[in-house]
């Protein structure tokens, strides 16, 4: 089987990829990125000389290229490839809304006229808005994206949709909670309070801390993804989450004392704007239809993953460079 992966040098996208391989033998991989800010050639150093991987470079708005890459064969697409940032979008919202939604709609375009058999898009909790404190996220919950990258993953996951109603193309959309883990890129909550620990800088928590996400261990999400490529129906979605709530001052404070280091290092900066106050995933879907299960506690995954940044800081020191600086700059006011 043929699966082609975009932006397989980014944080769930290699993490997938190296899933995979590991899980099927029988899998050929092509990893399709543009290696913009958030990808990282180190994230994949371990797979030069694998036989069934390869690495094209392209963008998937690119009609001709991605044109090229399909005309190889592929029978199944995984589309992460995606500007992730919330806070990004804000300053931006323009390149959102060419990678997402054009990019998707050229890969449709491209998996209807290639035939693929699946076309698995990875989406996002955010597409649904915010919750009170009561309630969870089902697949019917209609969308209400806030942010311009929640905006512009909601069109991507509705041309998806059209693309099943009109064309009958075999896709399958895959909404999942926060993820963290190995790999994320140091602008995220999880590694940047990390990082700022480790380094004894002020850990900036926006507003008053009290806004609550439902954390998933990323290998968790690549095993709800491989679930849907092996077991889902066509046209339909899959949330996938891992009850794992927390407020973000609680994540930070979990950090802060697994590092042994002070909770002054708390810094509480103006709210983002539009910042969705609380999401939450019902998963009973997945769990009931196709059998899969997190295997992650939180506690035990921060865990794992603070020692990962812990053992990994080349990794993550060589992708602080200049223009993660600036933005930085830009978005807090300091260094
Ligand atoms: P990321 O920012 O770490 O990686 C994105 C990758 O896509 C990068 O390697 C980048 O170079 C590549 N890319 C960007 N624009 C491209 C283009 N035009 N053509 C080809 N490649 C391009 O993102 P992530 O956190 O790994 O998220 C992956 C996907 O999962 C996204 O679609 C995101 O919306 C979704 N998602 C993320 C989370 C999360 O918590 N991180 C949760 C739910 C869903």
């Amino acid at each position: 089987m043929k699966l082609l992966v975009t932006g397989g040098y980014g944080f769930i996208g290699s993490n997938y990829i190296r899933y995979v391989l590991q899980q099927h033998k029988d899998v050929e991989v092509v990893n399709v990125d543009a290696l913009t800010y958030a990808a990282s050639l180190a994230t994949l150093q371990d797979l030069t000389h694998e036989p069934r991987y390869q690495f094209v470079h392209a963008d998937i708005t690119a009609v001709q290229q991605m044109e090229e890459v399909f005309a190889q064969g592929v029978d199944v697409v995984v589309n992460f490839a995606a500007e992730s940032h919330v806070d990004r979008s804000i300053l931006d919202p323009s390149r959102f809304v060419k990678t997402n939604v054009l990019g998707t709609q050229v890969l449709l375009d491209a998996a209807r006229k290639h035939g693929v058999q699946k076309f698995v898009q990875v989406s996002t909790d955010e597409v649904y808005g915010t919750l009170g404190n009561e309630g969870y996220f089902t697949e019917e919950t209609p969308l209400a994206p806030n942010s311009p990258y929640s905006a512009s993953k909601a069109a991507a996951d509705l041309l998806v949709r059209a693309y099943h109603e009109t064309y009958g193309l075999p896709v399958f959309i895959t909404r999942c909670s926060n993820n963290y883990g190995p790999y994320q890129f140091p602008e995220k909550l999880i590694p940047l309070m990390i990082i700022h620990a480790l380094e004894d800088r002020p850990l900036p928590v926006y507003g008053d801390g009290q806004n609550v996400r439902d954390w998933l261990h990323v290998k968790d999400h690549c095993a709800g993804i491989d679930a849907v490529v092996a077991r889902g129906k066509p046209g339909e979605v899959y949330n996938i989450g891992g009850h794992n709530e927390r407020t973000n001052l609680v994540v930070v404070q979990t950090i802060l004392q697994a590092l042994g280091k002070p909770a002054s290092l708390i810094r509480f900066v103006q709210d983002r704007p539009g910042h969705d106050r609380r999401y939450a995933m019902d998963p009973t879907k997945i769990q009931r239809e196709l059998a899969w299960q997190p295997k992650y506690t939180f506690e035990a995954g921060i865990r794992e993953t603070i020692q990962w940044y812990l053992s990994h800081r080349s990794w993550w020191e060589a992708i602080r460079d200049g223009s993660y600086q600036a933005y930085y700059q830009q978005q807090y006011g300091e260094r």
